[in-house]
């Protein structure tokens, strides 16, 4: 029943039941951990093959030793896999070294400092940048370090608020950017609409500043079901509008094969990668072309790759049918909070009553079941609703994300009914 609903001694009643039902948590010491958004071991064992896979063979096609330095965008075989992941062509794309955060912060850095056409720092006017939230902390931690301005905007089921980003980028001076990740987001797991991506392509032409959309596709591949809603083509809504030249897109083998030794990647234009590709120059004679050949001998091509992908799936399933049929049976039509239901990504988002994200938390806490801190998925850390609780099922077993759910649930309940007693 809606917790709206219940008259003062039937709310009595249930607080009463999530009281002793939150004692017996207590009683059971649990020690659990929801926080994680990393791939479990049994994940990772899947790429284990990627071990000595070359056997000896270290000739990439065009007959490149990849032992050896240079080649500072990447193998052509390796562009020409990846490219199809981002769905760009292979002649736009960088292949990097493991981690695409390093990539990002690479562009901010050099678009801050550099500028693919004018330096964001320079003149008077603190540079900005677009948070959707809730979003990743670490692309706002990016942020934060380099000195950028983060505005906050909201995230809707489609992707960003596309009224509030155009108005924003006319509004205030020296918007610089904006963060995305447009498949499977990270935490609400929204599929940004083919709509959103044609107003997100064009919103360079209405900003003031030299405009970036840092398309972050972290989970381009990561569906859990075979009719998971597919991403359309930003490149082309890009090429329509006229801004190639203001959209980097990035992804990553992290959560693919392994999440500390995969292979990252970034695709922009072609003017925009000999400027970056420059830049790299004086940090790095080249990535490990060996993991990059690895990867390339081990998947073969995409169709490989998206059949790797199906046994991720096989393993991820399980765990997020666990926290969705546990919130559905347990706080469904409650009111005590809101989630959807992603269809691939790494998280669960659940949106409590305002003012309670903290006290779930530390109730939780105190049970011994480790949740993200409250305020991890905004800016500065400080959720302004109070409200949002990130869900990360992949790393523990089916039986823990379960454990960890059904004590969860206890959690929500006490924190709302005890705010309703007040
Ligand atoms: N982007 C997003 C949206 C992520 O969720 C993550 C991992 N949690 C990353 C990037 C990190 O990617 P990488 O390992 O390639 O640095």
């Amino acid at each position: 029943m809606h917790v709206d609903q219940l008259d003062a001694a039937q709310r009595a009643q249930a607080l009463a039941q999530a009281e002793s039902d939150y004692h017996a948590l207590l009683a059971q010491g649990l020690s659990l951990d929801l926080t994680r958004g990393k791939p479990s071991a049994e994940q990772a064992n899947l790429s284990n093959a990627l071990d000595g896979i070359l056997d000896g063979n270290y000739f990439a096609q065009d007959g490149t030793d990849v032992r050896n330095y240079g080649g500072i965008d990447g193998l052509p075989e390796a562009k020409a896999l990846f490219a199809q992941v981002l769905q760009v062509p292979a002649d736009e794309m960088l292949i990097g070294g493991n981690a695409s955060l390093t990539l990002m912060y690479q562009v901010i850095d050099f678009a801050l400092r550099f500028g693919f056409h004018k330096a964001w720092n320079t003149g008077d006017s603190t540079p900005k940048f677009l948070c959707p939230v809730p979003g990743y902390d670490r692309h706002f931690s990016i942020c934060e370090y380099l000195g950028i301005e983060m505005v906050t905007l909201p995230m809707l089921d489609d992707g960003p608020d596309m009224d509030v980003a155009e108005a924003l980028v006319q509004e205030l001076d020296n918007v610089c950017g904006i963060w995305c990740v447009p498949r499977f987001s990270n935490p609400t797991g929204c599929v940004y609409s083919e709509a959103t991506l044609a107003r997100l392509a064009a919103l360079p032409k209405l900003a003031k500043s030299d405009f970036l959309i840092m398309y972050d596709n972290a989970y381009a591949v990561h569906a859990l079901t075979a009719d998971a809603p597919a991403l359309g083509n930003i490149r082309e809504h890009a090429i329509a509008a006229g801004t190639l030249d203001n959209i980097v897109q990035f992804g990553s083998t992290s959560k693919i094969t392994f999440a500390g030794a995969g292979v990252a990647f970034l695709s922009t234009s072609k003017s925009n990668l000999a400027a970056f590709k420059k830049y790299l120059g004086f940090q790095t004679i080249g990535p490990d072309k060996v993991n990059q050949l690895r990867h390339v001998a081990f998947f073969k091509d995409h169709s490989g790759l998206m059949a790797h992908m199906d046994r991720h799936a096989d393993i991820m399933k399980p765990r997020f049918d666990a926290v969705l049929s546990t919130l559905e049976a347990q706080l469904g039509g409650t009111g005590m909070g809101t989630w959807i239901s992603p269809e691939g990504g790494y998280f669960v988002s659940f949106e409590t009553r305002p003012g309670l994200a903290k006290a779930v938390i530390q109730l939780a806490s105190d049970a011994g079941i480790k949740l993200t801190p409250a305020g991890a998925t905004f800016p500065y850390g400080n959720d302004p609703q109070d409200s949002n609780i990130r869900i990360a099922p992949s790393f523990p077993s089916i039986a823990d994300v379960q454990a960890t759910m059904d004590a969860f649930v206890v959690c929500v309940r006490l924190a709302t009914l005890r705010s309703l007693a007040k």
